[in-house]
């Protein structure tokens, strides 16, 4: 039996009734938006910081953070007002114009990236594809790749957004499923293997696309010293190494960037999700002059890339970032939360593994999928996500309290006893 089998499989659990109000709004849901998503069967309707509330006025921990983008907490008091103070000012004017707010936040992220250009977008992937394009065209205009012949290198088990040319990348056969054909030039290597990289390069190699760790392929860490081989390959073979910091960057592994840990300065960087704040989405491409330059004025745009409201909740973020110390903080509750998950000793956890507070508890499919343990701590009163069918994602807002991520220690433990003793009665 595979993982994706074992996801549905749950031995004694009955999940908390759902309000009439409750159902309802799902049943709307259902009947008339795309069925492309499976929500777990909460409808929420209030956030404050770590904590959400649904219609029903029952309370949740929030251990997963949108994927991250609620990295500073929900309605962040600081990041609300920046949002307001700015939208009543003025909130969107295309680049077609200059405006007040956008240069603080690109000199923001040249400084704290240690790079210096910055393209600023909205979604993640539409970031990704800003980097593909310079890439490709760095190829040709810099390194001297005939045009149109650009190879670009990512890893199995990657995540980089859902637009036709991110998904080309993707080694998961249900993101690809029916949406071909994809554009060619790209192609996958073995995650954390640094040598396959040195083989996989070819003299049309543009760049090499990487998450440091990766995020929805299951909280995987690569070996030690991975991303700093990889980036000395890179430099050998003239082939710019691309960071997908979309989920790891601003202090979710307790680095400004996960990079960082390798001590890796990229010659570029993708940013997004907590660059919104928790409010809106934001994102970006940050590289080097000699990336940058291959951008001229019509190339490339955005209608809402840049825009002040954007900008001024991004600058707020950032400000968030540094003044809460929420970099150091990742890092020091992350080692703490990794160790006391680590002592899980569960016969049903195979591995707790992560970095900063992006730790994954992956389950062994042999008993149970992650979803019926998401699901046993829903009704408990935790949020967390299933990735990957094996691994329960925990990633908490950089400033959740001590005490709220120490209840929810004590929670997820009674969850595996509870899931340990219904296996043994079914047995
Ligand atoms: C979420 C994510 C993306 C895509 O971002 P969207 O805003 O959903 O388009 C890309 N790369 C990584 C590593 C991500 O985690």
């Amino acid at each position: 039996m595979t993982a994706h089998d074992r996801a549905g499989y749950e031995p004694a659990f009955r999940p908390l009734p759902l309000s009439e109000a409750a159902s309802g709004l799902i049943a709307r849901e259902k009947a008339c938006g795309a069925n492309n998503y499976d929500p777990l069967p909460v409808v929420l309707s209030r956030g404050a910081g770590s904590w959400l509330a649904d219609i029903d006025g029952r309370r949740y921990l929030d251990l997963m953070s949108a994927y991250s983008a609620v990295s500073f907490g929900h309605a962040h008091p600081r990041i609300v007002a920046a949002l307001v103070a700015q939208a009543q000012r003025l909130g969107v004017t295309s680049r077609a114009y200059h405006n007040d707010a956008l240069p603080a936040l690109l000199e923001r992220l040249a400084r704290l990236t240690r790079l210096d250009r910055v393209l600023p977008a909205n979604g993640g992937a539409e970031a990704v594809e800003t980097a593909l394009k310079a890439a490709r065209k760095w190829g040709h205009k810099v390194k001297g790749i005939p045009d149109g012949r650009a190879e670009i290198i990512a890893c199995d088990g990657n995540f980089h957004g859902r637009t036709i040319a991110v998904i080309g990348l993707s080694t998961e056969p249900q993101y690809r499923d029916g949406f071909g054909p994809f554009p060619p030039g790209l192609s996958t290597i073995p995650y954390g293997d640094a040598d396959a990289l040195a083989r996989a390069i070819t003299p049309r190699t543009a760049a090499f696309l990487v998450e440091p760790i990766q995020g929805e392929g299951g909280i995987v860490v690569p070996p030690e010293g991975y991303l700093a081989r990889c980036a000395e390959i890179c430099r050998e073979h003239r082939v710019l190494l691309i960071c997908d910091e979309i989920q790891t960057g601003l202090g979710r592994t307790g680095r400004f960037l996960a990079s960082e840990h390798d001590g890796v300065r990229p010659d570029a960087v993708i940013l997004g999700k907590a660059l919104g704040g928790g409010l809106l989405p934001v994102s970006a491409l940050v590289g080097s002059n000699d990336l940058m330059q291959v951008f001229h004025p019509g190339d490339h745009g955005s209608t809402f890339g840049g825009n002040p409201l954007a900008a001024a909740v991004a600058i707020a973020a950032l400000d968030v970032l540094e003044d809460e110390k929420l970099v150091a903080r990742s890092a020091e509750l992350g080692a703490w939360l990794l160790e006391e998950l680590q002592d899980l000793r569960s016969p049903i956890v195979r591995d707790v593994r992560g970095r900063g507070l992006f730790v994954g508890i992956e389950v062994d499919a042999r008993y149970i999928g992650a979803r019926p343990v998401v699901d046993r701590l829903l009704a408990r009163g935790i949020l967390s996500k299933d990735t990957h069918g094996t691994v329960v994602r925990i990633a908490p807002p950089l400033n959740i309290a001590r005490e709220d991520l120490a209840w929810a220690v004590g929670q997820i433990r009674a969850t595996f006893r509870e899931i340990e003793r219904d296996l043994k009665r079914a047995a």
